[in-house]
């Protein structure tokens, strides 16, 4: 028999993981579910960030690009409007 070490929990020898709680009680045990717990907890790290940032870094990339093309549309309508100004002024005068 194996008690856990984590609820106390008795279980048969040919037990890998406590019935209870489900910790592993051998070392054997420890070492073959630690790695596959940290792959499992890595993998989504490494990918669910990818298409995120991806769409993040495209969001910027589009929103720089409407910036610049705002302020140039800004820049546009000022000196049409001063040309259109001085046509007015000049087709006033005699
Ligand atoms: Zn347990």
């Amino acid at each position: 028999m194996k008690t856990c070490a984590n609820c106390k929990q008795t279980n048969t020898d040919d037990n890998q993981f406590c019935t209870n709680c489900g910790k592993p009680l051998t070392e054997e045990a420890k070492e073959d579910v630690y790695p596959y717990r940290k792959t499992e907890v890595e993998t989504p790290i490494v990918t669910k960030p990818t298409p995120e940032a991806q769409a993040l870094e495209l969001m910027n990339s589009m929103d720089e690009s409407l910036k610049s093309i705002k302020s140039w549309v800004k820049f546009f309508g000022i000196v049409f409007l001063i040309a259109l100004l001085l046509n007015l002024l000049f087709s006033c005068m005699p």
